[in-house]
C-alpha cells in the first residue's frame, strides 16, 4: 500500500468514525469555528485541568478532511499540556501550508502525517486547519470569556 493510499485510508476512517465526537457538558472552553470556503462548521470543547487538556471533543458538519482533521486533533492533544497542544497546532499549521519537511518529521507526526497531502490542495488547507486554529483559540488565555461551564483553575 502506498503512503498516499494509507493516508487517504486514515482520513476516511476518521471521517467515518470521528474520535471524541460529542458535546462536552463540563468543558471550560468552547469555540465555534467555520470555513465559509467549503461550508465546514465546528464546535470545539476543551476541559482544562490546571495546565492539562484533560478532555477535548467536537461536533460539526463538513467535508471529510475537516472532520478527519478535527478527529485526529482531539486524539493528538488529549492529555497534553496546553503548551504542548499549542506547539502541535503550530507544527500542524506548518505542515498544512507546506512549510514542514514531511519526510524528516513523518515519524514524530504519526497518524497526523495523513494530513500532509492537503498542502498540495490550497482549497482544502482551510478545511484541515480549522480545527487546529480553533484549538489554539480555545487554549488562548485571552479567550477565557469562552468559558461556558465550571472554572478553569
Ligand atoms: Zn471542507
Amino acid at each position: 500500500m502506498s503512503l498516499d493510499s494509507l493516508y487517504q485510508e486514515i482520513i476516511l476512517e476518521h471521517n467515518r468514525k470521528p474520535r471524541n465526537f460529542r458535546v462536552m457538558a463540563d468543558a471550560n472552553r468552547r469555540i465555534d469555528a467555520n470555513n465559509p470556503l467549503c461550508g465546514d462548521q465546528l464546535t470545539l470543547w476543551v476541559k482544562l485541568e490546571g495546565d492539562r487538556v484533560a478532555d477535548v471533543s467536537f461536533q460539526g458538519l463538513g467535508c471529510a478532511i475537516s472532520k478527519a482533521s478535527a478527529s485526529l486533533m482531539t486524539a493528538a492533544v488529549k492529555g497534553k499540556t496546553a503548551a504542548e497542544a499549542v506547539a502541535i497546532a503550530r507544527h500542524m499549521n506548518d505542515l498544512l501550508t507546506g512549510k514542514l519537511d514531511v519526510d524528516k518529521e513523518r515519524e514524530s507526526l504519526g497518524s497526523l502525517a495523513a494530513l500532509s497531502g492537503v498542502s498540495r490542495f490550497p482549497m482544502r488547507v482551510k478545511c484541515a486547519s480549522m480545527a487546529w486554529h480553533a484549538l489554539e483559540a480555545a487554549l488562548d488565555a485571552n479567550n477565557a470569556e469562552a468559558v461556558v461551564a465550571g472554572s478553569a483553575s
